[in-house]
Order: structure tokens, then sequence, then C-alpha cells
């Protein structure tokens, strides 16, 4: 088995969520929208798992709308919102791409975030006012793991635009933050499952009451005429039955991850000349391990270390052919050059003390390798 060292992309299928998804990928096969018996068994499948959502999210059960994943949710919480109201959306630098993507440049105010990621408040300030339709900002970021102060976001947001619906894509955080109470400010809160032991393609929007957003998807009268087409029921069990063992486990493995990930931190910064952290260990998630190690092109390191057995990623991705540093590790002032040689470990539910001491054997080693 390889050392899976890259949670932050995805995480692998919990046991509980696999048993929670068989029985609809069989015999519970129902449309959850007929009126007999095999259609209200996945009907029921459907309702037990809204309410786990809403605990998890901390929002009513009728305020849970059933998605493909964190792309759609956050393309129909900002699109949404923009063709309900008109006006812009503000959007933080260190956005996923499905933030960006949802739209229109002309729509989109980008507001700049510090060394460390967090978004600059007076900066946000400045952009707010009464044309604003939508404001997003992440909860935790994907890449570098920094945590946004949302509550202070929430605030300014209410004080300088009361008409703007905020939004946060809590994708990431979720596995690692109490995402009920940090995100109880937000209007909108996105999370996809498999980022937290769920299987893909299958995701949750929370729509609070005084938010109007206009569906992406239209159709039959699906979760309220807010998202149309048959549910993925076993996807959506499975969700929920991940959601619980997250949320039951939560504060332990926080506990647990953050010491292998100090470990992992320590022993590279100890071991490789010049390792730099991107982000400090108190500004980020617990499963966040982003580093820099000069003269070492990341891309060339994830091939050897994928050789050796180690799964990591890497700060660029691959645009047009060419690999481009990534906009958050640019959002936070590094140049390019040193971009290019960051690579993310990223923790996750299945991660053990075993990773790390794998890690720490072949990381240093590799490095080393290249730079001779
Ligand atoms: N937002 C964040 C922070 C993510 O990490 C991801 C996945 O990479 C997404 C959104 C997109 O989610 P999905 O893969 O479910 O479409």
């Amino acid at each position: 088995m390889p050392v899976y060292l890259d949670h932050a992309a995805t995480t692998p299928l919990r046991p509980e969520a696999l048993a929670a998804m068989l029985p609809y990928l069989s015999e519970g096969y129902g449309n959850p929208f007929g009126v007999h018996s095999v259609s209200r068994r996945a009907k029921a499948a459907i309702e037990s798992a809204r309410d786990v959502m809403a605990t998890a999210l901390g929002a009513d059960p009728g305020d849970v709308v059933f998605t493909s994943g964190g792309t759609e949710s956050i393309n129909t919480a900002i699109a949404g919102a923009l063709s309900a109201t008109g006006g812009s959306a503000v959007l933080s630098a260190v956005e996923h791409a499905a933030a960006f993507g949802a739209c229109p440049p002309s729509r989109m105010r980008v507001v700049p975030v510090d060394h460390e990621g967090r978004v600059d408040l007076e900066a946000l300030a400045d952009l707010l006012g009464d044309d604003v339709a939508v404001v997003s900002v992440m909860l935790a970021n994907n890449e570098i793991g920094t945590v946004q102060p949302l509550g202070e976001v929430a605030q300014l947001v209410r004080r300088k635009a009361p008409r703007a619906l905020l939004h946060t894509d809590a994708v990431h955080a979720f596995s690692w933050l109490d995402v009920a109470d940090m995100a109880s400010g937000a209007d909108l809160v996105s999370v996809s499952a498999h980022k937290f032991g769920g299987p893909k393609g299958v995701g949750a929007l929370v729509v609070r009451s005084r938010a109007r957003v206009e569906p992406l998807l239209r159709g039959g009268p699906q979760e309220r005429g807010r998202r149309a087409g048959t549910h993925n029921v076993a996807g959506i069990a499975g969700m929920a039955a991940a959601a619980e063992v997250t949320i039951g486990t939560r504060a332990r493995r926080v506990e647990e991850v953050g010491r292998l990930r100090d470990e992992l931190a320590d022993g590279l910064l100890a071991t490789v000349e010049g390792a730099r952290e991107t982000v400090s260990r108190r500004a980020k998630v617990a499963g966040s391990c982003h580093m820099t190690f000069p003269g070492v092109e990341s891309e060339a390191l994830l091939v050897l270390l994928d050789d050796a057995g180690v799964c990591a990623s890497a700060g660029s991705a691959c645009a047009s052919g060419a690999i481009e540093p990534s906009h958050v590790l640019r959002a936070v002032g590094m140049d390019d050059e040193e971009a290019s040689t960051a690579v993310r470990f990223s923790f996750g539910w299945s991660s053990s003390a075993d990773d790390v001491e794998a890690a720490l054997a072949v990381v240093p080693k590799a490095v080393a390798e290249l730079r001779a």
C-alpha cells in the first residue's frame, strides 16, 4: 500500500460510509420521489441523511440541499446569488477554482490575503457596498491550510453590505473544524463528501432561509425546487455516515494528526537544508504540511516520491501545457521560482505514524538526489 499523504486531494472511503451505501446500490434502488414502498425506503434514507448533515453544518434540515459535490455547491451559491439579485461578487484571492469559475470576470472583485493566506479585512471593507450580491471566503484553504477569520468577515459583510449573502467553502475545513459553529454567520455553506471519507460526486449546500439563490440545475421539483435531478441516494447515505464519524472523532483526530504533522514538518526542517513551511502552524488546520525545498522542482520530486511509494502533491498545476504556480501561492506573495519547489503533504482520517516514518525515510533522500 502506498504511503498516502494527499488527503487534501481526496480521502479513502471510510468503511462506515461504504456500509451505509451498499444497501442503496442493491435492493434499496428506489427513486426517492415515488409513493410506493421501494421509493419510500430511498426517501427515508435521504431525509435521515438530511438530519445528519443539518446537525453537522449547524443548519435546519430544510436548508440543506444535496448536490453532486463541492464544485456544484460553490457554483450554485455564487452564480445562484448573482442571478437572483444582480450585482457583483467579492471573492478572496485564495478561493478554489470552483468559485472563480462561477463568476463572470466583469462582476468579480478579489480581496487580497496576507503572507499567511488570511483575508485582508481592510481591503474587504473597501470592496463592500450595496451592489455586492455575494461574498465568498473559504473557511480553510485546501492548498496551504490557512483558516480564515470567518466570524469577523461575517460582521463586516453585515455592516458594510447588508444585502449581500456570505458564502463559505467549507470543503477542506470539515475534517478539522467545527463547521456548524464557525460557519454559523454564513448564509451559504458548501461541503463535499470525498474530502472527509465519503464518496466522490456528492456534497451539500446550506441555503439559509433568508438567502435567495437561483438553482443551477432546473427540471424536476427535487430539493424543493433548489436542485433538480434524481438523488444520488447511496452517495448521500455514504456522506452522512462519513460526516457522523468525522464529527464523533474530530477533536481526537485533530490532536493526533496535529502531532503527526508536526513530526513530519519538524523532521523535514531538520534534515532538508533550506526547507521552509509556507504558513505557520497556528494559522492552519491540523492536517496540512505545505513546504518548499529550494533548488528542487516539485514535479520531479513528486515522481521520485511516487517511485518510492509516497503520494503527495505540488503547489503548481499544469495549465495549458505549462506548469503554472498556483494562484494561492502567488496570493501569499511567493515568487514563481519558490512556488515551483512547493510540496503539499496532507493528512486525513486514515493517516498513521507509519506514514510519517516512511515519508521521513524517503523525502530527504529524494531531495538530496535531485540536488546532486
Ligand atoms: N473547494 C475546495 C476547498 C476543495 O478542496 C475542492 C476539491 O478539490 C473543491 C472545492 C471542489 O470539490 P469537488 O471535488 O467535490 O467538486
